[in-house]
């Protein structure tokens, strides 16, 4: 592990505890009536809840990824249990996500606070886009609406901006946001000094660099909400049988150290963990009110040290290295789907939609990577794996 990451996992430490630490915390509202899944539970969540920068809304700590998931029974019963925010987009599951997560919250609809996003280029395709994400979420409008997957600020063009701001006016949107993936350095910057943007999602987890807390903090004290994703660093959740690094780290529970990582941070105001069955809820809902400790630490460091040859954190260093101009980035993305979320229709679903060009590509014909990762992912052979599972 290198110095700086270390230094980045163990400055989590340093924060105040999320059961006393922020000003924008506040305790749980008193529910007019209990939850009903909650009353057949030998014990209810203890949820804790931020306030969504200026927007002033009200969320758990813990809110629902919906992207891989395709239980709508999962999603209801977050809902029963007291989750308040749910997280779709336009693209997930060919449109199929969003038609799902709107019947699963049909009777909340008041209750929760729901974002979708679009991946749109244009203002008109844009608006157009919104219009599908409200009749397939069966809904008048959304809390947030995000531009979809924005890595610099020339994405953020001035007709996307329109396009927000033209649906807030018209009412079907409260909220407009942009979301990132990589190059959060320049980007989050950008959007914290941009008076249109309400809130940022951001991939956010304990393998990043010590600067994602200071943009984050910039960005939190210039009044956004900051919802943080990909909190788990890949998932990674597949079986090993017989690896004994991989059954510690289950057994011990790595994937909720990383939540609890991430929801001790005054300035993340959610979390949008990807939930698939009710274990994992269960699993999730206790890093509401669980603190992250030593051990927690610990399992994070050796989390990190397990999946460095693997996980690609998409900070863009090695952009424009491939000598076949292959998206390294991108493509170790789609992998991930499959291989740490177990998303396998999804990888291949954005490997194929990528330029043809790039899908021909096979890293096995060339005599030498020119792709060189500072943080250890074995680039070429990741991408020979992902040649050999996506590509036609
Ligand atoms: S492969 Fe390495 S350098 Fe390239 S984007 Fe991923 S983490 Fe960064
Ligand atoms: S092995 Fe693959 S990633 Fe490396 S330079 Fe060749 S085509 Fe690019």
């Amino acid at each position: 592990m290198t110095r700086s990451r270390r230094s980045f996992l163990a400055s989590g430490l340093a924060l105040p505890v999320v059961a006393s630490a922020t000003r924008s915390e506040q305790a749980p509202p008193a529910p007019a009536k209990p939850p009903s899944f909650a009353k057949a539970r030998s014990s209810a969540p203890e949820l804790r809840y931020k306030v969504l920068g200026k927007t002033g809304l009200k969320v758990t700590t813990v809110g629902f990824g919906c992207m891989i998931t395709s239980d709508g029974s999962v999603v209801e019963r977050a809902a029963d249990l007291g989750i308040t925010y749910f997280d779709t987009a336009r693209g997930y599951q060919t449109g199929n996500n969003e038609r799902m997560v709107g019947a699963a919250l049909k009777k909340k609809r008041k209750e929760i606070v729901l974002s979708t996003k679009s991946g749109a280029h244009t203002k008109e395709e844009a608006l157009a886009q919104l219009d599908t994400s409200l009749k397939e979420l069966g809904t008048d409008f959304v809390d947030i609406w995000y531009l979809h997957a924005k890595s610099k600020p020339e994405e953020i063009t001035d007709g996307l901006i329109e396009a927000q701001q033209i649906a807030k006016k018209a009412g079907k949107i409260r909220f407009a946001g942009v979301s990132t993936h990589s190059g959060q350095k320049e980007l989050i910057p950008f959007l914290a000094k941009n008076p249109n943007v309400d809130v940022i999602l951001t991939q956010y987890n304990f393998s990043m660099e010590p600067f994602m807390n200071q943009v984050i903090d910039d960005a939190a004290k210039a009044g956004k909400g900051i919802v943080a994703m990909k909190i788990m660093a890949g998932g990674f959740r597949r079986p090993q049988p017989g690896n004994p690094v991989y059954e510690k780290l289950k057994r011990d529970g790595a994937m909720l150290a990383a939540l609890k990582w991430a929801v001790r941070n005054p300035n993340v105001h959610t979390t949008v963990p990807s939930m698939t069955d009710m274990d994992q809820l269960d699993e999730n809902l206790r890093a509401c009110s669980q603190p992250f400790g030593a051990a927690d630490e610990k399992l994070l460091a050796l989390q990190l040290d397990h999946i460095r040859p693997i996980y690609c954190r998409m900070c863009g260093e090695c952009a424009g290295q491939c000598r076949q101009g292959l998206p390294v980035a991108d493509v170790l993305r789609f992998l991930t789907y499959a291989d740490g979320y177990g998303q396998f229709a999804l990888g291949r679903e954005r490997f194929l939609e990528l330029d043809a060009e790039h899908t021909a590509v096979r890293c096995t014909e060339c005599p030498v990577c020119t792709v060189q990762c500072p943080y250890g992912v074995h680039v070429a052979q990741r991408l020979i794996r992902a040649q050999d599972l996506f590509a036609c």
